[in-house]
């Protein structure tokens, strides 16, 4: 593999790491806010990212690149209102999905078709990332103001459950 690809990747398995970190710190906080609806939506969120982690883990694996685990960094972000998180998940995500564009850019480059391939799907799951936080923070503007519809947005993101991710290596 390309050494530059291969870098890349073994950046992406931290970032990805970093991000389930960053959204179990969101889930604490709203855990301590009394809204388990909200930790849960987020709970499950890092698991995804553990998943997108391993992935990235595991394809460098089957092509006998080596990994590197790297420490990874405390959350960092500052609470503000409850609407907070969700526009630090949305910036987030935008900062994930330049990082995916850069490895596709470097595979592309290399002409690496293989890497290409599984990238696309977290090009894909990137545009999934970006409106699920989107649309998140547009429930809780027209429905968080109040305490009756911020009790039924709880009661609604407290049904998200996890499901495995559909990409296969
Ligand atoms: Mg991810």
């Amino acid at each position: 593999m390309n050494a530059t690809v291969s870098k890349l990747i073994n950046q992406q398995i931290n970032k990805e790491f970093y991000s389930a970190y960053l959204y179990l710190d969101f889930a604490n906080y709203y855990d301590a806010a009394g809204l388990d609806g909200f930790s849960n939506w987020f709970r499950v969120q890092a698991q995804e990212e553990r998943d997108h982690a391993m992935l990235f883990y595991t394809y460098l694996q089957n092509n006998g690149e080596p990994v590197t685990f790297e420490a990874i960094d405390k959350p960092a972000w500052t609470p503000g209102d409850r609407a907070t998180p969700l526009h630090q998940a949305l910036e987030h995500e935008k900062y994930v999905t330049s990082l995916i564009n850069d490895i596709y850019a470097a595979a592309f480059e290399a002409h690496d078709f293989r890497t290409m391939q599984v990238l696309d799907w977290f090009v894909k799951e990137q545009g999934e990332e970006e409106k699920n936080a989107s649309d998140l923070i547009t429930k809780m503007e027209l429905f968080g103001g109040d305490s009756k519809g911020l009790y039924m947005l709880n009661s609604e993101l407290k049904a998200r459950v996890y499901s495995a991710p559909s990409l296969v290596l």
